[in-house]
């Protein structure tokens, strides 16, 4: 009854930690997409702007 809004966006992005293959960051969010070598890939978000 609380927080349902949460609760589901939260389960709908899982795999969204991980290790930013632009910078090597690691534990960060990748949820941006950046291009390269034509190819869409997941960055985190200094990486994605
Ligand atoms: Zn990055």
């Amino acid at each position: 009854m609380s927080k349902p809004r949460r609760g589901s966006n939260a389960k709908k992005i899982l795999n969204w930690r991980g290790t930013c293959p632009i910078c090597n960051r690691k534990s960060v969010k990748i949820l941006w997409t950046a291009i390269q070598n034509e190819r869409s890939i997941k960055v985190c978000k200094h990486c994605g702007n």
